[in-house]
């Protein structure tokens, strides 16, 4: 991506996400290209994972999305304020507005239960044809309808009087394993209830489904994860560019002897004489607790352990092995970034990757750079092509 540092002198008290937009349109081209259903959708919730939907949602729309999934009403208006054309739907059904509303800003809810129905055929027969679709819950035993209700929705004349079916929508509960045997079983339900239920298109995938077997596309994709990088199949690796890197300065550097207590209750006591970088970032800056222990970051490509608990926007480094020069006030350390994905970070604290990314990612001041840019020629006589930032792309 870039160096480290560059153009960060301004923030250079807080955690910094710098996002490549130039990873993250390649990472599109490649699940599009991957897909053979009819089409990708985007999932944009949380802010398009922390990534900032106000940049990306319109990037994503330039490439060709039309799809755009969201989990509450009020993302979904965020999405329709930038995009008046594009189709929203939201995951969480229509807890979040009166049903009105969704018509009002042509957002789709995925009715999240049976009960939502009668409030949805209402609206159709108050104003005409309504949009909705229906997720079925197959497996996760969360959001949808059951097989009770698919039966009794069959045996309804009813039950989708003026309702028009955008998607039939359903979500693995173990999508990290495209090939495990309770996703055929979900896959089974998923084909079976849609069967039985006025014909609309079948959307099964997300990321990791986009990347497994073909034979299960269906029409809709629903990917979030892979547009941004974040790998959600360790074992079986995706085509995809990690697209961010999260960085926090060291405010201070001290070498002790040894024997001390580092951080509150002396979680850490040094067990010899140690350097000790204290670095701004903590759990208020969305880095988990459980990296008290568990975690290291990087200083100029070097790991280095993180000792002495997590604080609200501390914590403290071990950089006794590291060289001298590399360690000062106003450095950066490094949490995540192209050379070190996020899934290796949160498979070391025993979390999921978004549960790392999308919290730190909010959190922190975000710098867009775009490694696609057009390269800047340099004046003659120094006859090197450098990657060059696209004006107004550092925010
Ligand atoms: C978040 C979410 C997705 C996207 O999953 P990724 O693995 O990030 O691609 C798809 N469908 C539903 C219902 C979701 O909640």
């Amino acid at each position: 991506m870039y160096p480290v540092n560059e153009g960060l002198e301004a923030v250079s008290d807080r955690t910094v996400l710098e996002i490549d937009l130039g990873a993250i349109r390649r990472n599109w081209r490649m699940v599009r290209d991957t897909f053979t259903g009819h089409s990708v959708g985007a999932v944009v919730k949380q802010d398009a994972y922390g990534f900032g939907a106000s940049r990306i949602v319109p990037l994503l729309a330039s490439l060709g999305c039309r799809d755009f999934w969201v989990v509450s009403f009020e993302e979904g208006l965020e999405i329709r304020a930038l995009l008046p054309e594009a189709r929203v739907f939201v995951l969480h059904g229509l807890a979040g507005a009166p049903v009105a509303e969704f018509r009002a800003n042509a957002l789709v809810p995925v009715l999240v239960d049976a009960a939502e129905l009668p409030m949805a055929r209402a609206e159709a027969a108050r104003r005409g044809p309504f949009d909705v679709a229906l997720q079925f819950d197959t497996g996760l035993t969360r959001l949808g309808l059951t097989l009770g209700d698919v039966r009794r929705l069959r045996d309804e004349a009813d039950a989708f009087a003026g309702l028009r079916v955008a998607a039939y929508v359903t979500h693995l509960a173990r999508f990290a394993d495209p090939f495990a045997h309770r996703n055929v079983q979900q896959w089974r339900r998923f084909r079976s209830w849609s069967s039985v239920l006025p014909a609309a298109p079948l959307s099964f995938c997300a990321s990791a489904g986009v990347f497994g077997d073909s034979s299960r596309h269906c029409a809709l994709a629903r990917v979030g994860s892979a547009i941004y990088g974040v790998e959600t199949t360790p074992a079986r690796p995706q085509p995809i560019t990690f697209a961010a890197r999260l960085t926090a300065p060291i405010l201070r550097v001290m070498d002790v002897r040894a024997g001390v207590e580092v951080g509150y209750g002396g979680v850490y006591r040094t067990p010899r004489p140690s350097r000790l970088a204290h670095v701004a970032a903590g759990y208020g800056d969305g880095i988990p607790f459980s990296f008290r222990h568990q975690a290291h970051v990087r200083i100029g490509g070097r790991p280095a352990p993180i000792v002495g608990g997590v604080a609200m926007n501390l914590m403290t480094v071990d950089v006794t092995h590291l060289p001298e020069g590399s360690v000062r006030p106003g450095a950066r350390v490094e949490f995540y970034g192209p050379d070190a994905p996020v899934d290796r970070l949160a498979a070391a604290a025993g979390i999921a990757p978004n549960a790392l990314m999308v919290p730190t990612a909010h959190r922190a001041h975000r710098i867009y750079r775009d490694s696609e840019a057009t390269p800047v020629a340099r004046p003659a006589g120094h006859g090197v092509l450098e990657q060059g930032k696209a004006a107004g792309d550092a925010a």
